[in-house]
Order: structure tokens, then sequence, then C-alpha cells
């Protein structure tokens, strides 16, 4: 199921772009699926996000991996190759206009008579990928910083997986719409996990503190650059579990994500984070994260 030769397209609108799928490109206002697709009716799939920079995947094996973990987890046969995942990516990629893109791909069970079972036989799994420009945080956010909100973490007990069926996260980034902030930051059991769509990051006494990565977060991609970041730039990095308690008194409080980069969230439950000058204000340790990052965003 190779991507078919790329044809260059120079979209204006959105009218204009090519999606992927079930192993051609087709045009991404028109695309359908039907409607018992298990996707529709189940949420029975997965997905990635892809940043791509200057036209080229950012941590793409980091991705890839990602996506085949997912499927695996779900016993959902990985549709393609390492090299036909790369070479759709690409031909992707190529046939839209924008230098930042960022890429989505689906994977779901398929096509199937309604019943919670698996089919059985197996069908063939439904394969969608879209691309859209990144927009990264504007300045004026990433200089005033990401509000957010505190929420109980209502989801399942396998958000390792990076699953479609996204309800929970639906409602927790709605509520932190409805609040007027960004971001939620959510506890299970007196526990940091994670954001509605991001993983957080605490500092306190110039460490940075990571939740484990287990059922009950996503482990993002950024996830292993920010240990990466932190070794390179002498910042202590920590895997513990992290109570409430040190979130609402941490120096500084960070989330992560591939259309959000490294971005400080600076107040929490209208109450500013941080402590002295630096209060309500972005950090020197995520502002250090930050640039470590746009370095490793042009060496890649
Ligand atoms: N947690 C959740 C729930 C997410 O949806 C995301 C974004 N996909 C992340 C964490 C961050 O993952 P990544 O760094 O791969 O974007």
């Amino acid at each position: 199921m190779l991507p078919a030769p790329t044809t260059i397209l120079n979209p204006t609108a959105a009218d204009d772009q090519v999606c992927w799928l079930n192993g051609g490109f087709v045009p991404l206002a028109t695309a359908t699926v039907p409607v018992l697709d298990r996707g529709f009716i189940f949420g029975d799939g997965v997905y990635e996000v892809v940043p791509v920079y200057a036209r080229a995947p950012f941590r793409w094996p980091e991705h890839r991996a990602r996506l085949r973990r997912s499927l695996a987890k779900l016993r959902i046969t990985d549709p393609m190759d390492n090299d036909q995942w790369a070479s759709l990516v690409e031909a992707l990629v190529t046939q839209h206009p924008w230098s930042d893109q960022f890429v989505y791909l689906q994977v779901t069970r398929g096509v199937a008579k309604r019943d919670h079972a698996f089919p059985d036989p197996a069908v063939q799994p439904t394969v969608f990928a879209m691309t859209s420009p990144l927009t990264l945080p504007s300045e004026d956010l990433r200089r005033r910083g990401a509000h957010a909100v505190s929420l109980p973490d209502e989801r399942w007990l396998h958000c390792d997986i990076k699953s479609i069926a996204l309800l929970g996260n639906v409602l927790a980034r709605q509520a932190a719409v409805d609040a007027g902030a960004v971001e939620c930051v959510m506890y299970r059991d007196g526990m940091l996990t994670e954001g509605s769509s991001s993983n957080l990051w605490v500092v306190r006494d110039g460490a940075v503190l990571a939740p484990p990565r287990d059922h009950r977060i996503l482990e993002g991609i950024r996830y292993g650059l920010i240990s990466e970041l932190c070794a390179a730039d002498g910042i202590p990095f920590m895997v513990r579990p992290i109570l409430r308690s040190e979130v609402e008194s941490a120096d500084e409080l960070l989330m992560s994500s591939a259309t959000k980069e490294i971005l400080p969230i600076t107040q929490l439950d209208g109450r500013p984070v941080g402590h002295g000058e630096q209060s309500g204000k972005p950090g020197p340790i995520g502002q250090r994260l930050h640039a470590g990052y746009q370095r490793a965003k042009t060496q890649a």
C-alpha cells in the first residue's frame, strides 16, 4: 500500500487539500468512510500527530514507534511497514505548500457489522492521513504563559494508548475553555497525571519533575526529548509521582505537545504560578528548555 506518485498541488483553500484514505490520495473535503467503520461506531482506533519543520518530520522514528505500540496494544494489525509509513508522510507533506505542518495519522480496526467483539476474521484496517499548517503558540502567549485549571482525571486506565476515543480528554479540554484557560491540569488519586492533550512538568528547586510513564498518561514524544534536553543542559530530571501540593507550590509549571512544543503555564486556577519576582511569569528552566527545543529542531 505505497503512496501513489505525488502530484504537486498548490492549495490555497481547505478544499484543495488532499488526504490519504485506504491506499490513495483524495480531496480532504469530500473524503468519507463507511458508517460501519469501527472508528465511527466505537472509537476503535489509534492516531498520531507528527510535527513537520521545514518539510522534515521531527522525531519521526519515535512517532512511528508509538503508533506501532498503540496498534499492538489494541491488537490491530499494522497496515504498513516503516518505509511505507515514511513515504506516506513524505508524499503528504510534499503535496502541501506549508513549510511547517502537522501530520495527522489514524488507523481504525476497519469496517464490520456492529458487534463489540473484534471482527473474526479480522478486516482491513482503515488508514487515514492528513496534514495542516503548524501554528505554534504566539509570541504573546509564550511571553504571558498559558492559564490552566485543575480537574479530576476521569479518563480510563489505558491513557498510554494514543486512542481516538478521546471523550474524556474532550470534556476536560472544554472545561478548561469554559473557564477561560488553555489547558487543564489533571490529578488521579491526588497525583499529577497530564493535560487534556499535553504532558505536564513541574519545576522545583532547579529540577524538572516528570510523572511516571505508566498507564495513567500518554508518553509524549516530547517526554524523551525533554529528558535529553535536561541532560544536555545539566538540569536534573526526576521521574516520580507528583503530589497536587507540589504542583500548586511549583517554581514553574510547563506543558508540552507536538503543537505547543514547550509552553509555560503561568496561572493555575486563577493564581500565579511561581514565587517572588518570577510569580506569574515564564521561568528560567522553561526558557532554557524552549531554547533547547528550538536548537533540536534545526539539528534534526
Ligand atoms: N498527553 C496527551 C493526552 C496528548 O493528547 C498529547 C498530545 N498528543 C500529549 C500528552 C503529548 O504528546 P506529544 O508530545 O507526542 O505531542
